[in-house]
């Protein structure tokens, strides 16, 4: 038996490799591993959140394909990443009442919402809270990034890793996006409003992301750079599609139910 770490030879009756510690029974990541990773994930990870922080922005895609092929032990899990990252932004954003840009404030959405909010108060809720929580939309979405993400990379990537391995690699992804999140919330708060950096910050992700994917499935930084565009936009049309369909059918029953008093 070989460890799945570290590589050296092992002994079948060994629980743990004598050399770097990591357990010997891991497996290939299914279903089964996603519901264990987000329960039991929290410990055993040697080296944890920094570590794990500075692989996802000096050699991201690597790192990604190591902790899906088995070397999990150096590094924190990408749940357990993203939930902690996740939190300090809430944290930051509703502790220290940090303001990032809403959609709301932007000029179209605005228009769409004044005629939306002639169908139901209820709505307009809706749509200020998801435009206050753009982060949790993110997190909602990684089905569908994880499915178009596969989509993208093509035949020869569905083949090398199952969809449970593409999700794990996505949520890292995720992670390194709340990461900007998190740098957005800091520089809007001591810079203000004075610059707007959102589209700055979604263009350096995309640039990451580019990064990650060239790791991970190789090729040119143009094509990967056009291949990360494309996964993030139709994932933002997806949601954007289902978004309205949501609004349109909670719209209509709540008319209804008013209709009938
Ligand atoms: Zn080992």
């Amino acid at each position: 038996m070989i460890c799945k770490n570290c590589q050296s030879e092992l002994d079948e009756s060994f629980d743990y490799c004598p050399h770097c510690g990591q357990d010997t029974h891991i497996k290939r990541l299914n279903w089964k591993s996603l519901s264990d990773n987000i329960a039991k994930g929290w410990f055993g990870s040697d080296r944890g959140v920094f570590f794990t922080l500075g692989a996802l922005f000096s050699r991201p895609g690597t790192m990604m394909k190591e902790y899906v092929e088995g070397k999990r032990i150096q590094y924190f899990g990408p749940f357990q990443m993203l939930f902690l990252l996740a939190a300090l932004y809430y944290f930051l954003h509703f502790f220290f009442g940090f303001e990032s840009e809403t959609l709301l404030d932007n000029g179209e959405i605005h228009k769409i919402d004044e005629e939306i909010i002639q169908i139901t108060p209820f709505v307009r809720q809706l749509i200020t809270f998801i435009s206050n929580n753009l982060t949790l939309l993110w997190l909602l979405s990684l089905p569908f990034l994880t499915w178009m993400f596969r989509l993208v990379l093509g035949h020869h990537f569905r083949k090398t890793y199952n969809f449970v391995e593409s999700n794990f690699m996505i949520t890292y992804c995720i992670s390194q996006l709340m990461v900007f999140n998190i740098l957005e919330l800091i520089l809007d708060f001591f810079f203000g409003a004075a610059v707007n950096l959102t589209g700055w910050i979604y263009f350096a992700f995309i640039i990451l992301f580019t990064w990650n994917l060239k790791q991970i499935v190789g090729g040119s930084w143009m094509h990967n750079f056009w291949r990360s565009v494309g996964i993030f936009f139709f994932t933002m049309i997806l949601i954007i599609i289902s978004l309205f369909i949501i609004i349109i059918i909670l719209g209509l029953s709540i008319e209804s139910v008013n209709i009938n008093y």
